[in-house]
């Protein structure tokens, strides 16, 4: 049999942190023939998004599409800013923030991490005594994940900013918004970001392959004094609509643009603020229902959030720990008895250790409601009462309280 076996018939439920669950409108959008790529409706279309993007990073400057998918986005941030040699400062919280840098050392960028380890944001004074005593200013940007998917840490992006601020440190702040943009509050010119990466299959909802870089007027400056940019990730031309929507640098991802149209149209209709008010009580629900099942004798044989400060917890993905080999016992079960798909545990332990088998992860971005939250719940309290998993009692009564007592602020 097959992973995805749904033997209970049903809608499957696909709970990882990317890519999220698709809306239908957004599926709907993309069924369709192909349109023409050098005239009429495409282009409207995709100009219309530069806008809409634009509201959704709070930025009032330029955005650059790229037919990628995050990594591309990475790639194309650093291609533009940063040349063989330069050195760069990376604050880490997670497997995503290291594999940014190794990207960056791989074109040839001088790195340097500070690692936090996997389950403490950034540690502010250190990075302002790291940026101290760079006198000469010979660190030309600081890389920054909003929120590591991979620890479910959410960083501080403003007060990377102050620290920059603080001491006048000229480095380009480079943000990755991948899992936050849509979910988490983030506004880009407001918190000073001077780049910020972004992809399609997450809070925007829409299929992997389309990706996204907003870059200020200071990160132009740093793209005219670059000797030379490879020509595909270049964003002169992929933020100029007269160049770009009619060429796209080679076909348009037609489709994809279609897509995005109308999870655009969702996220704004919806409001922003409500947008980010619907994920943050969604994950307080999800936090109450973990923390729940955790409140056993010894806690150690059971589930435990990695995340332990809720200030520091993303709203678009949790991560957890179940000792090994439960938490993918779980997963498994879930999948193949409920049609509940959860993601896998990742940079938490080695992929080859019997570690691996302890973590596990919850995606709850983009195309989520209340009821879907209770329904993945209530598949993780089945699952562990079927698999006889130590857990404490009551969760889903107290995932469901904190649902009740938040009144929706949308009918
Ligand atoms: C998903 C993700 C990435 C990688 O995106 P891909 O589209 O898989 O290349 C990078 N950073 C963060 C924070 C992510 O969540």
């Amino acid at each position: 049999m097959s992973a995805t076996t749904n033997p209970s018939g049903g809608r499957p439920y696909l709970a990882i942190p990317g890519p999220s669950v698709i809306p239908d409108a957004v599926l709907q959008a993309m069924h369709r023939p192909s349109p023409n790529i050098y005239a009429g409706e495409l282009l409207d279309l995709t100009a219309s998004l530069v806008p809409d993007l634009k509201a959704l990073a709070g930025t009032r400057h330029s955005v650059a599409i790229y037919i990628a998918n995050g990594h591309g986005a990475w790639e194309a941030a650093l291609s533009n800013t940063l040349q063989p040699g330069d050195r760069i400062l990376v604050p880490a919280s997670g497997r995503f923030a290291l594999g940014w840098a190794e990207m960056a050392e791989a074109l040839g960028v001088e790195i340097e991490i500070l690692d936090f380890g996997t389950a403490a944001a950034w540690d502010m004074a250190r990075i302002s005594d790291r940026l101290a005593a760079d006198k000469s200013h010979e660190i030309k940007a600081v890389l920054g994940v909003h929120v590591d998917t991979s620890s479910s840490i959410r960083n501080d992006v403003a007060g990377l900013r102050d620290v920059l601020d603080a001491l006048q440190h000229p480095a380009l702040l480079m943000a990755d918004c991948i899992a936050s943009l849509g979910c988490d509050r983030f506004e880009m010119d407001a918190w000073g970001v001077d780049v910020m990466v972004t992809a399609s299959q997450k809070g925007l909802m829409t299929p992997a392959g389309i990706s996204f870089v907003f870059f200020n007027d200071r990160a132009a400056a740093a793209r005219a004094r670059q000797p030379r940019v490879s020509r595909y990730w270049d964003w002169n031309e992929r933020a100029n609509p007269e160049v770009f929507y009619q060429y796209f640098g080679g076909t348009a991802p037609t489709h994809h643009l279609y897509g995005l149209r109308a999870a655009l149209d969702l996220i704004h209709g919806e409001g922003l603020e409500t947008v980010w008010a619907r994920h943050a009580r969604l994950a307080q629900a999800v936090w109450a229902a973990c923390e729940a099942w955790g409140e056993i004798e010894d806690p150690q044989q059971g589930l435990r959030l990695n995340v332990a400060d809720r200030d520091l917890r993303s709203h678009a993905v949790t991560a957890l720990h179940l000792p090994s080999p439960m938490a993918s016992a779980l997963r498994a079960w879930l999948e193949e008895n409920l049609g509940l798909t959860l993601g896998i545990g990742l940079g938490l332990a080695p992929p080859d250790s019997p570690e691996w088998h302890g973590h596990f992860r919850l995606g709850h971005m983009g195309h989520v409601n209340g009821q879907m939250i209770m329904g993945l719940l209530g598949g993780i309290e089945t699952g562990l009462q079927a698999l006889k998993i130590p857990h404490g009692a009551g969760a889903l009564a107290t995932a469901a309280k904190v649902l009740a007592e938040q009144v929706p602020t949308q009918r």
